[in-house]
């Protein structure tokens, strides 16, 4: 099929039962390896098709061709403004594809179709669109010596960047990284989840249709431990972006000490607090964001509001609310186009959430809703979305980080202790809270130490806005925003006697 051909998602969905589905290396230069593994859907637990499992010798390929790149400047030294066109062309045929791109991440992640066709392929396009625009509007300073030398502060690309990424939002973290990475003239190496790498590699596909240079934008597929980790161990990388867990993000710390000290920037896990206060209007849009922060994708969501702190004179009310709140979220078949949620990514992880949904159950806290295995819809890894009540703050369900359907609900009596209880974590991702209170408004948002706060509503902010958090929820740096940019560039003074 040619490349300008959109599939249809019933061809995609067709494909993957005739187990077709394909990522591969995309790595400008020969003798690459050929191992694979099978790719398995979460679906029905169904094999459909294969991906490229790649080694250090194709990560040192990559990067000779992509530090070859940037020295020779194809990329990097084409005018912004040409940079931003391709990128521009790029985002067009992205247009083209949404159906093909949001049906490879369905089928690759179990994540629902109309949320993949709503959200996830139109905020990735939206990013892309958003870093061409401001390819061309990166400005230097000039220095205030006076005269007896030109200070000019620049804005260079680093060089080369790797971005290893995470699986639970395929299409949009490849987004997050290689948008503003090339943007800034950098030579990027995708390393997408060994579980989810079919949408990047369409996507990348697209890249060099649209004009992007196959040494400028490559991709290796395979396992963390060989592909990533010699990413974050390479003497020639000047800088790994990475999302995932905190776990892995601090291995890469390891790898640039070890190494070359390159730049490293991390997003990783959370443990984010909701607070419902008790002069909180509980409409049902509040009753909607609420249960959105808890159990949207799954909860396999880093800024997931897991934690429900609620002030005690509105918990029974709030969890009524919830409860039936909740009938309107279908578990199951991410192809059924009403399903909401989805099966958890793959038999490991749904084993540790089932794991923390026995340990919840043990500690003592109590189930309000939801709760059971979701045996009768087939082979895939389906829990459904469980609200646990008299969850304190001692509690495993409480500290550590689920990614998956399980909300804690903590009850609190004042302002003090809901603070207290919202800083009760090593992460700081996100926070989100209910008051009418506009003063309270202000003096919890700046003692919250999280990297976006929201008010009267869940939100991780826009592109627009930089993401990433505070503790162990994050390192370095910012995903969006011009804040992304500046991370893919470094500083440089330019010194010029008169
Ligand atoms: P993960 O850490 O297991 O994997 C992330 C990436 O690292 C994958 O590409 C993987 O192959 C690679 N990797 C794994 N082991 C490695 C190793 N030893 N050396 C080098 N690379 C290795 O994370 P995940 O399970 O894919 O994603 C879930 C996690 O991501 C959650 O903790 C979630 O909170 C976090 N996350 C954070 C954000 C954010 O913006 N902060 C966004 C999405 C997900």
């Amino acid at each position: 099929m040619s490349t300008k051909q959109q599939a249809t998602k019933e061809q995609i969905f067709e494909k993957a039962k005739q187990q077709q589905l394909w990522a591969g290396h995309l790595i400008a230069a020969d003798h690459l390896s050929e191992a694979t593994l099978d790719n398995y859907t979460p679906i029905d637990n169904s094999i459909i098709g294969q991906i490229a499992s790649g080694n250090s010798d194709d990560v040192d390929t990559a990067v000779q061709v992509a530090r070859d790149a940037f020295e020779n400047g194809e990329w990097r030294r084409l005018a912004p403004a040409e940079r931003k066109a391709i990128m521009q062309r790029w985002c067009a045929l992205m247009h083209e594809h949404v159906e093909e791109l949001a049906a490879l991440d369905c089928v690759d992640a179990g994540k629902p179709i109309t949320e993949c066709l709503n959200t996830d392929i139109p905020a990735t396009i939206e990013t892309f669109e958003w870093y061409a625009e401001a390819a061309d509007k990166v400005f230097g300073k000039v220095a205030p010596t006076g005269s007896a030398a030109l200070g000019l502060i620049v804005q260079e690309p680093i060089g080369v960047v790797g971005a290893v990424l995470p699986w639970n939002f395929p299409a949009q973290m490849y987004a997050w990284k290689v948008a503003p990475a090339l943007a800034m003239g950098n030579s990027v190496i995708v390393k997408p989840a060994e579980l989810t790498s079919l949408s990047a590699y369409r996507l990348t596909e697209l890249a060099y249709e649209a004009g992007v240079p196959r040494e400028a934008l490559q991709m290796v597929c395979g396992l963390g431990e060989n592909v990533g980790a010699a990413l974050g161990q390479h003497m020639d990388v000047d800088m790994v972006s990475f999302t995932g867990s905190t776990e892995v993000g601090r291995l890469f710390l390891q790898y640039s000490a070890q190494s070359n000290l390159k730049e490293i920037v991390l997003e990783c896990g959370g443990k984010s607090p909701q607070i419902v206060f008790d002069d909180a209007v509980l409409d049902d849009a509040a009753i909607n964001d609420i249960l959105s922060a808890a159990f949207w994708n799954m909860s396999e969501n880093c800024s997931c509001g897991s934690r429900l702190l609620v002030h005690s004179s509105q918990k029974q009310a709030l969890l009524e609310q919830l409860k039936n709140g909740l009938k309107g979220w279908k578990v199951g078949s991410p192809y059924d186009p009403d399903t909401a949620i989805g099966p958890m990514i793959e038999k490991a992880h749904f084993d540790k959430v089932c794991h923390y949904l026995k340990t919840a159950k043990e500690e003592g806290a109590t189930i309000v809703a939801g709760g059971n295995i979701r045996e009768d819809l087939g082979s895939g890894w389906y829990i459904e979305p469980t609200i646990f009540d008299h969850v304190s703050a001692d509690m495993t369900l409480f500290k550590e980080e689920v990614f998956g359907p399980l909300l804690a609900v903590t009850s609190f009596e004042t302002e003090e202790e809901a603070i207290k209880l919202a800083n009760e974590t090593n992460y700081g991702l996100a926070a989100s809270f209910y008051t009418q209170n506009i003063k309270r408004a202000y003096r919890v948002a700046s003692s919250i130490k999280a990297g976006t706060v929201s008010i009267n509503g869940f939100s991780e902010g826009d592109i627009t806005t930089p993401f990433g958090g505070y503790k162990q929820s994050g390192f370095g740096g910012r995903d969006n925003g011009l804040e992304a940019l500046a991370q893919y560039a470094q500083t440089k003074t330019i010194w010029l006697v008169n």
